[in-house]
C-alpha cells in the first residue's frame, strides 16, 4: 500500500486532525536500537524518541515480555511475584522515603491519580502548574495542559505560574533576583487559591521543565519552591514521565535538582514501549489513600507489564546507561555549542544528559522566535535521515531526545546533519 493510500484511509477513520509528524508523514515499519526503517527500507537515526529508552525492540525486553505473555497475563487482584519484584526494584531507585507504588497504564493516569491523592491527603482542591506544560489527556489533567491554551487554565481550582526561563528572564532579572521573582509567582498562586476558598493541595512540575522547552531551571528555584509548597501545607508532585529513567544522566530528574518530592509519576520509557505507568510515594500517603479509596486498574501492574519494566531497569543497570548518558550527553552538548558559534540562528543551546533544546531565533539580540525555520529544519533533517522534533511556547526549540544507547558517533552524525541543514536553509 502506498503512503498516500494509507494516509487517506487513516484520515477517513481517525480524522484529518489526528496528529502526525512531518509535512510528509513517515511510514515506519521496523526499529532496532537507535534506528528506524521506513516502508521503502530507508534508515533513520532516531534522535527523538524517549519511549524506547533502552533501544527500539531491545532483545532483553522483548524476550522478557514474550516469555511472560506465553505464561500468564492477569490483573493485580491475584498474588504474583512480578508486581512485587518490580515495585521493590523500582522504589529502590528513589530516596528511601519514596517506598510504595501504584501501577497504571499511562502517564496521564499516573498524574490523574497523583492529583486525587494530593486532594484527598490535604482536603484541599487547588493545584499549581507551569504556564507551558502538558501532563496528559484525562479530564482533570487536561486542566493543566497550558501549552495549548496560552498558559492559562479555565479551571477555578488551577493556577499557573511562569516557568523559570533563563533565556527570556522575567522582567529582565538575573541571578538570585530572578529566582526569587519566579518563586514569588508561586507564593502568589498559593495565596490566590486560598483566597478563592479552594485551598492548596499541591504543585505539579516536571523537575526539568521538559515540555516548557527545557529551560535549564536552576536547582535553587526548585528547592525554594519545594520549601514554599510544604510550608503552605501542599504536596510536591514531580512528573518524571519525561525526565526519568536515566534520561538526564541521573536516574531521576529529582536527583538533578536535589529535591525529594512527596509524589512521583512516571510512564513513557518505563516499559520501553509497552504501556505502563506508576505513582510512587511515601507509605503514610499511600496507606491513607488506599484505606479510603479502592483504587484498581485492570491492566496496570499486570505480570507482562512488570516483566517489561523489570527488564528495562535491568538493562539500564547492566549497561550502565546512567554513566553512558552523562558521557555522551556532554560530548553532544559540546558539539552543539560549537555549532552555535557557526550559526547565528542558534540563540541558545541547553540540555542535560541526552535531552537537548536548541532554540532558533531570527536575531540573537531581540531573540525573535524562528518557529517556521524550526519546522523546516525538522522536516529537512528527516529527509536527510535524522529524526528530531520541536517544542516550547513558540515552537522554535529543536527537541532532541534519542533512545539512550545513542553513542558519540550517532551524536556526530546528528550534529553534522544539523550543520548541513542550517547551512542549506
Ligand atoms: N507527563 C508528561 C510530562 C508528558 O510529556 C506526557 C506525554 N507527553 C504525559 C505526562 C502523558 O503521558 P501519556 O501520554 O502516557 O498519558
Amino acid at each position: 500500500m502506498t503512503e498516500t493510500e494509507l494516509l487517506k484511509r487513516r484520515n477517513k477513520l481517525l480524522g484529518k486532525a489526528a496528529p502526525l509528524f512531518y509535512d510528509e508523514p513517515l511510514h515506519i515499519v521496523r526499529g532496532e536500537g537507535v534506528w528506524l526503517f521506513d516502508a521503502d527500507g530507508k534508515r533513520y537515526l532516531d534522535a527523538y524518541n524517549n519511549v524506547p529508552v533502552v533501544g527500539h525492540c531491545n532483545p532483553k525486553v522483548v524476550e522478557a515480555l514474550s516469555r511472560q505473555a506465553a505464561q500468564l497475563n492477569i490483573h493485580t487482584r491475584y498474588l504474583h511475584e512480578n508486581v512485587v519484584n518490580y515495585a521493590e526494584r523500582l522504589t529502590a531507585t528513589f530516596d528511601t522515603s519514596l517506598d510504595m507504588a501504584f501501577f497504571t497504564c499511562t502517564g496521564s493516569e499516573a498524574n490523574e491519580l497523583a492529583l486525587r491523592i494530593a486532594r484527598m491527603t490535604t482536603g484541599a482542591k487547588g493545584i499549581i502548574c507551569s504556564n507551558c506544560t502538558y501532563h496528559g489527556n484525562t479530564a482533570a489533567v487536561d486542566e493543566l495542559s497550558t501549552m495549548f491554551t496560552g498558559g492559562r487554565s479555565s479551571s477555578p481550582t488551577v493556577r499557573t505560574v511562569p516557568f523559570p526561563d533563563l533565556y527570556r528572564p522575567l522582567n529582565g532579572l538575573q541571578g538570585d533576583a530572578l529566582i526569587d521573582a519566579y518563586v514569588a509567582e508561586v507564593a502568589k498562586a498559593i495565596e490566590s487559591l486560598k483566597a478563592a476558598g479552594v485551598g492548596f493541595a499541591g504543585l505539579l512540575f516536571c523537575p526539568i521543565f521538559a515540555n516548557e522547552g527545557l529551560p535549564s531551571a536552576p536547582p535553587a528555584y526548585v528547592q525554594k519552591v519545594a520549601r514554599l509548597v510544604r510550608d503552605a501545607g501542599g504536596l510536591l508532585i514531580f512528573d518524571e514521565v519525561q525526565s526519568g529513567f536515566a534520561r538526564t544522566g541521573r536516574m531521576w530528574g529529582q536527583d538533578l535538582v536535589g529535591v525529594v518530592p512527596d509524589i512521583v509519576t512516571m510512564g513513557k520509557p518505563m516499559g520501553n514501549g509497552h504501556p505502563i505507568g506508576a505513582v510512587v510515594s511515601r507509605a503514610d500517603i499511600v496507606n491513607a489513600f488506599r484505606e479510603r479509596v479502592m483504587y484498581f486498574n485492570t491492566f496496570g501492574g499486570n505480570p507482562v507489564s512488570c516483566a517489561a519494566g523489570l527488564a528495562v531497569l535491568e538493562v539500564i543497570q547492566e549497561e550502565r546507561l546512567v554513566e553512558h548518558v552523562a558521557q555522551v550527553g556532554e560530548h553532544t552538548l559540546k558539539g552543539l555549542r560549537e555549532l552555535q558559534q557557526r550559526h547565528e540562528v542558534i540563540g541558545d543551546v541547553r540540555g542535560t544528559g541526552l535531552f537537548f533544546g536548541i532554540e532558533l531565533v531570527l536575531d540573537r539580540e531581540r531573540k525573535l522566535p524562528a518557529g517556521d525555520l524550526a519546522k523546516r529544519v525538522v522536516n529537512l533533517m528527516k529527509d536527510r535521515g535524522v529524526l528530531i522534533s520541536r517544542l516550547g511556547p513558540n515552537d522554535n526549540v529543536l527537541k532532541v531526545r534519542p533512545p539512550l544507547p545513542f553513542t558519540t558517533e550517532h551524536a556526530d552524525q546528528f550534529i553534522n546533519t544539523l550543520n548541513d541543514c542550517l547551512a542549506t536553509l
